[in-house]
């Protein structure tokens, strides 16, 4: 990343939310659950499927988390009304994991129930690694109650990445692998670009050894040709794996491995809680000092982007 990102991406908290919200906009599909159909609608008359994020991170209410399993709920059912391509993705802190784990697991087995009764699927995302054990601690639980429409997710940027994938491949996991957003101390983390790659690697390899259902989730080129080639080698065909890419990231590259036949499905978020995923996508973006600038010129342009907000 250029320097002068780098700077504004140190800057980001004291951007205005207002310019946070028209920055982030390509990678969020819209405040509500028609919004996310209509995205999800497009993408899959152009080959991808998807998973449907609810947006909203840590609770500190029962109610709240209670609130968000219904309207998981109501996406399932809208899902099956329109026919649509595609699981939910959902997020532990947000179903009460912070609060009480018990509550959490309940609340996303509520979730799995309502996908196993309409064959669809759940991915657990993984947030940052004081959740970690927690989260994998209510995904054996899940699926020792049965559950098995559901997934898990883990990060190449950790060091008990590998020991994780060791520890649940009884389970034959369904796992997506990413490099991981959150920043995390060098104690625990990797912190070299080149190192996460190579970790990333590495556990596409161990989750592929272990028997795992593999969705790599990058927009990595050099990392994507990396699993192409593993994935080749132990032989598996396209719909036992699966690439994931972000709304609104590198669709070029998207199009090239729909182009070759490798199923991808994208992450499409919607609702009103968008602050924090935006900031995290921003942060992420190596361009956000030309984005930055644009819009502000858009503002400064009579009938600029700016009026209209
Ligand atoms: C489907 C999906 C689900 C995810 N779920 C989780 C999760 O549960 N937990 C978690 O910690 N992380 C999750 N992530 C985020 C992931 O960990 C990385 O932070 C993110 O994917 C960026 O890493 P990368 O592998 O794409 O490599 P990078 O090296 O970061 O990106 C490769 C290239 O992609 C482009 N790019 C990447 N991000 C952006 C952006 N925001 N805007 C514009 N261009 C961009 C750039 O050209 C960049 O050079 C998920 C990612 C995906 C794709």
């Amino acid at each position: 990343m250029a320097l002068l990102d780098r700077a504004l991406v140190r800057m980001l908290p004291a951007v205005p939310r207002a310019v946070v919200r028209r920055l982030s906009e390509r990678y969020i599909a819209g405040p509500e659950i028609a919004d996310a159909c209509r995205v999800v609608k497009e993408l899959n008359a152009r080959g991808r499927t998807a998973t449907i994020d609810v947006l909203g991170e840590e609770v500190t209410r029962r109610e709240e988390a209670r609130a968000l399993v219904g309207e998981y709920e109501d996406v399932f059912e809208t899902i099956r009304r329109q026919g649509l391509d595609t699981g939910v993705s959902v997020k532990p802190t947000g179903l009460g994991l912070k609060l009480d784990r018990d509550l959490c697991r309940e609340n996303i087995a509520s979730i799995v129930r309502c996908a196993e009764e309409r064959d669809n699927f759940v991915r657990i995302d993984m947030e940052d690694s004081t959740t970690t054990s927690d989260t994998l601690a209510v995904y054996r639980e899940l699926r020792s109650q049965g559950l098995e429409r559901v997934g898990v997710v883990l990060q190449a940027r950790l060091r008990r990445t590998i020991e994780d994938i060791h520890a649940l491949a009884d389970l034959k996991p369904s796992v997506r692998i990413c490099k991981g957003i959150y920043l995390e101390p060098a104690e625990i983390a990797y912190q070299g670009f080149d190192t996460i790659r190579e970790n990333f690697v590495r556990a596409i390899e161990e989750l592929l050894s272990a028997g795992a259902y593999v969705a790599v989730a990058t927009h990595d080129e050099w990392v994507i040709g990396r699993a192409l080639e593993l994935l080749k080698r132990h032989g598996l065909k396209p719909d036992e794996y699966e690439f994931q890419m972000l709304l609104g990231v590198r669709e070029r590259l998207g199009d090239e491995l729909v182009r070759d036949d490798h199923r991808l499905r994208i992450y499409v978020p919607y609702g009103r809680r968008w602050y924090e995923y935006s900031m995290r996508r921003l942060q992420e973006n190596p361009k956000i000092a030309t984005y930055i600038a644009i819009d502000t010129l858009g503002r400064l342009r009579p009938g600029g982007n700016g009026r209209s907000a």
